[in-house]
């Protein structure tokens, strides 16, 4: 048997490091510019960020931090926090990001969970340690991100020992050299905010960080550039802001860190001083934003594009954003266990030349997948469906940078070697992929699909709803039946039948929800999802007032 043929090129790992190495050397007079928690403008460069995260690498390595050892942080996004990025994957060690928006216990158990030898944390977060050091007997120490006359006036009540990230690191000089890995070797930790259950955590390697970042810097993904000054207004604590702490040095682009103040005001200041051309968060702080921006008849002088995604951009925020602002929308489909990013709205030639009602449909959906991501959508009998567009399954996906386990799981969440997204999908013969609802939430009357997504959104079109879920409730014939769930805004005072004749020719008939309840709020998790648990069984006894008309 003749032997193969290896192709003869260099073997040089893909490492986190090397995207560091590379905006140190290549944009090493770049800026990244945060606003602190100290309430300042802080401004350094890529040289100078690779210069620290070396001394936190050599600070770490003296305290003994072992390679493939867990560090956490609990940090909004800024400077301190992308050093420790990269200066505990860099050494080797595995940077944990954890989300300080959790309900403490949940916090613990994470930081159990990962075995966390050391946690470094913004001083802002100084009541969390104090709740949750007890419940973490393993940790050996906890880092205070701030110098030591910072942490003698703010931390000086604390009960638990800190450490002064700064003194610590001030130790060292930085002359280091980032180790050759391997580069299957485990870079970051992130675990799953999860509605229901114990959190469980995705482990990246440094491949798929290296991939996933190349993958997000692509023209018809973040299409990042050298020229770019990027915000992340999605946290460094949530599936690793997307990937931008990664793409940016990968680029060379300006980094913008926002800190702990999301606000609308805050933002857009901090958008218009640095000139930022890029941005990239979930509904929420858009809806801040541009609130912000038509009550003071504001514009933006350098914004050109954002990403929307974590949750379904709403098409009138879409709108708003290209028609009264110029801002191209870029909608964004992922999760934590594919690193996040999966599907991305962007146009082909092709598509630009059809008609504008049809492209912007198009934009409307989650959108195509990146390279590096396959996907399908599967029915009931586990049969792959067609990408009619119309044939509603579950939603699956594959690629090198979609995790094959949960850290510290031994069950494997794949089926064929494909993990499910838990979300349910059409996928149309354009090849863009469409969320129509979560496999849990999902409606099914008389054995159709009903999405709930959908309704809620005709639901908080109606001038007078602030929110509104749609939750299954037991019918008697049909299963299940939608029932909405309304928050009406201030002062409003539609009624049921008002808000259902706002369905009529919007769907099907079969589709009208058959009640509505009005609510003071709505439950949601700690990063702002609905837990649309919570609700069902608030209103599992909820008797509906009428029999459907279901023609199936
Ligand atoms: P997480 O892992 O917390 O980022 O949550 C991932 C989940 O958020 C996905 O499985 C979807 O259910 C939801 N999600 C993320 N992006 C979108 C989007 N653009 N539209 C609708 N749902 C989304």
């Amino acid at each position: 048997m003749m032997s193969p043929l290896h192709g003869q090129m260099m073997e040089v790992p893909l490492l986190a490091s090397s995207l560091l190495s590379h905006a140190s050397r290549h944009f090493g007079d770049t800026e990244i510019v945060s606003r602190r928690i100290e309430g300042d403008i802080h401004r350094t460069t890529w040289r100078d960020c690779e210069r620290r995260a070396k001394q936190l690498a050599q600070a770490l390595t003296a305290l003994g931090v072992a390679q493939g050892e867990r560090v956490g942080t609990l940090a909004w996004n800024g400077y301190r926090h992308l050093e420790c990025y990269y200066g505990v994957s860099g050494m080797g060690a595995v940077c944990h990001t954890i989300n300080p928006r959790l309900f403490p216990d949940q916090v613990a158990f994470i930081i159990d969970h990962a075995d966390d030898a050391y946690v470094c944390f913004d001083m802002t977060f100084a009541p969390l340690v104090e709740i949750i050091a007890p419940q973490c007997p393993k940790v050996k120490g906890w880092i205070a991100l701030g110098d030591a006359s910072c942490i003698e006036t703010h931390l000086s009540d604390l009960s638990v020992p800190v450490m002064s990230y700064e003194t610590l690191i001030g130790a060292h000089d930085g002359d280091y050299d980032w180790p050759m890995l391997d580069e299957r070797q485990a870079s970051f930790l992130c675990y799953t905010s999860g509605t229901t259950g114990n959190p469980k955590g995705a482990l990246y390697s440094h491949r798929s960080t290296v991939l996933h970042a190349y993958g997000a810097a692509l023209p018809d993904a973040m299409g990042a550039s050298a020229s770019d000054s990027i915000l992340p207004v999605v946290p460094m604590f949530h599936v690793n802001a997307w990937g931008i702490p990664h793409a940016a040095p990968l680029v060379g682009a300006k980094l913008v860190l926002p800190g702990k103040d999301l606000d609308g005001q805050s933002l857009y200041e901090l958008m218009e001083a640095e000139g930022v051309t890029y941005s990239a968060g979930v509904p929420t702080v858009w809806m801040g934003l541009l609130a912000y921006l038509k009550q003071h008849g504001l514009r933006f002088s350098t914004l050109t594009r954002t990403v929307i995604g974590g949750s379904a951009c709403p098409p009138a925020m879409l709108r708003i954003f290209e028609e009264e602002y110029g801002v191209q929308v870029i909608h964004a489909w992922g999760m934590t266990e594919m690193s996040p990013l999966g599907t991305l709205s962007r146009l082909s030639y092709r598509q630009k030349q059809r008609p504008p009602e049809e492209q912007r449909h198009l934009l409307e959906k989650q959108g195509r997948a990146l390279f590096g991501v396959d996907m399908k959508v599967v029915g009931d009998d586990g049969r792959e469906l067609p990408w009619d567009g119309k044939s509603f399954g579950d939603l699956y996906v594959r690629g090198p940078w979609v995790i094959d386990r949960y850290f510290r799981r031994d069950d494997s969440p794949l089926v064929d070697g494909w993990f499910p997204t838990g979300d349910v999908a059409t996928i149309d013969p354009d090849g863009f992929m469409q969320i129509t609802d979560r496999s849990k939430d999902v409606i099914k009357s008389g054995g159709e699909w009903i999405s709930s997504i959908d309704l809620e959104n005709i639901a908080v079109s109606h001038p007078q709803v602030a929110e509104a879920a749609c939750i299954a409730c037991a019918h008697p014939k049909w299963t299940e039946r939608p029932l909405i769930v309304a928050v009406l805004k201030p002062g409003a005072t539609v009624t049921r039948e008002e808000l259902l004749a706002h369905f009529d020719g919007k769907v099907a008939k079969w589709w009208i929800p058959d009640d509505v309840v009005f609510a003071e709020e709505l439950p949601h998790t700690a990063t702002g999802k609905l837990q649309k648990v919570r609700l069902r069984d608030q209103y599992r006894d909820h008797v509906l007032p009428t029999v459907a008309e279901n023609p199936i």
